[in-house]
């Protein structure tokens, strides 16, 4: 191990954190826009079948990652290391976001303590609100205190008290707002 390795982990992982503004950014001002809501909204409706047209969101982003990977092999290993960064990211984003909440895999297992519980009852309040507007949490590895997110659901005005704490408590259908 050179230190020349441990610079590239800590650039993966730096990009890992970058990753998580940028989806952040991402689905709050281009998924949840106007421009992009048309492949979104499927992420927030029920829809038929396995797949819904929000994946291609995930496809593009993973022929970024592949792009990535064989720009970083032909010229620099810092690009490689930002791909490898970019591909754990898709990863992580993979495991909480389409496993733990919306179990799109086999696993039946919802956590019950500690941050990832807070990461998954955000994302449901986030699914909570029906449509584009007023929805909150659009980040997918960092979530908000639970009480500052229903507060903001409150102060908004979009859902009752009772909707808010039906929406955390229970497993809605996968991909349609709790209802
Ligand atoms: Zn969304
Ligand atoms: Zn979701």
């Amino acid at each position: 191990m050179t230190l020349e390795f441990f610079i590239y982990v800590a650039i993966a992982l730096v990009t890992v954190a970058a990753m998580e503004v940028f989806a952040w950014s991402m689905h709050k001002f281009v998924m949840h826009g106007r421009s992009g809501w048309s492949w979104h909204k499927s992420h927030h409706e029920e829809t038929e079948g396995f797949f819904e047209k929000n994946d291609l969101y995930a496809l593009v982003f993973s022929l970024i990652a592949i792009a990535l990977f064989f720009v970083g092999q032909a010229l620099s290993p810092v690009i490689l290391a930002i791909a490898w960064g970019v591909t754990l990211y898709g990863l992580l984003y993979f495991i909480v976001h389409d496993g733990l909440v919306h179990q799109r895999w086999p696993f039946n297992y919802v956590p019950h303590r500690g941050y990832a519980k807070r990461l998954v009852q955000a994302h449901r309040l986030h699914h909570a609100v029906e449509g584009r507007g007023h929805c909150v949490s659009f980040g997918f590895l960092y979530a908000p205190p639970i009480s500052k997110l229903k507060e903001e659901l409150r102060r908004s005005g979009v859902l009752d008290r009772e909707r808010i704490e039906r929406s955390v408590t229970e497993q809605g259908s996968a991909h349609a707002p709790v209802r």
